[in-house]
């Protein structure tokens, strides 16, 4: 069942129901009232959101694989992969767009996320933002509206949730606060396991405050 955006609880809505509730230490950013309202947290199916476009975490061949790509090959049909084909691959921490094929969703964006090693973190850490970055970017650039986001890298590549969600967080939080981010309508973060939608839980309240928490640091 294709899920419509307006099914898609915002950040006010978490907060007015308790889901998220304000950081006990001083947030990392101010609040900004008007992105409690742009941004959403899911849990489930990338694959049946109803939106402009979902991204997708794939590997360098754009050929599909396991986990969400997988997941988004199959529910977009064989001629997602013949698009695939043309793009000649992509590099880690890029990001290609195709069409949303028999997905609900209109587009998908194909961003190759780094596979974790803790021998090389900040160098994973760099590409895993320019994942989110790019993605963002070109989100923007095909004057797209809403995109959803899996948790790239912390599945079959193995990036901690936690270090990963702190860096798709600030990375969006710092893009929604640009000028190209203000015309990103809405920007969800997706999460499959109820591990992994407890960190979002956590964190979420550092990089997008409710209204009535005051100070920063
Ligand atoms: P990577 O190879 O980048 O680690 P994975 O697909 O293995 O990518 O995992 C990325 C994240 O996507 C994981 O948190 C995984 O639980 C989640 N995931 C898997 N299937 C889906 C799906 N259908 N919708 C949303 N998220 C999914």
């Amino acid at each position: 069942m294709p899920l419509h955006l307006d099914k898609i609880p915002t950040l006010r809505e978490l907060y007015t129901r308790g889901v998220l509730k304000p950081a006990k230490v001083a947030p990392r950013h101010a609040p900004r009232a008007a992105l409690l309202d742009r941004v959403s947290l899911f849990q489930g199916d990338i694959t049946t959101l109803d939106i402009d476009c979902i991204v997708n975490a794939a590997n360098r061949s754009l050929l599909g694989g396991g986990g969400v790509d997988g997941a988004i090959h199959a529910a977009a049909g064989p001629s997602l992969l013949e698009e695939c084909r043309k793009l000649n691959g992509c590099e880690t921490g890029d990001a290609k767009i195709t069409g949303g094929h028999d997905l609900p969703a209109r587009h998908i964006i194909h961003t190759v996320g780094p596979i974790y090693s803790s021998y090389k973190k900040e160098e994973k850490a760099e590409q895993l933002a320019s994942c989110y970055k790019t993605s963002l970017q070109l989100v923007v650039a095909s004057s797209l509206k809403h995109v959803a986001f899996p948790s790239v890298s912390t599945g079959i590549y193995g990036y901690p949730i936690k270090d990963a969600t702190h860096i798709a967080l600030n990375v969006a939080r710092g893009y929604l606060d640009t000028p190209e981010g203000d015309k990103l309508d809405r920007t969800i973060f997706v999460v499959w396991s109820d591990a992994d939608k407890l960190v979002y839980e956590s964190l979420l309240p550092h990089y997008f405050p409710s209204e009535d928490e005051g100070d920063t640091v």
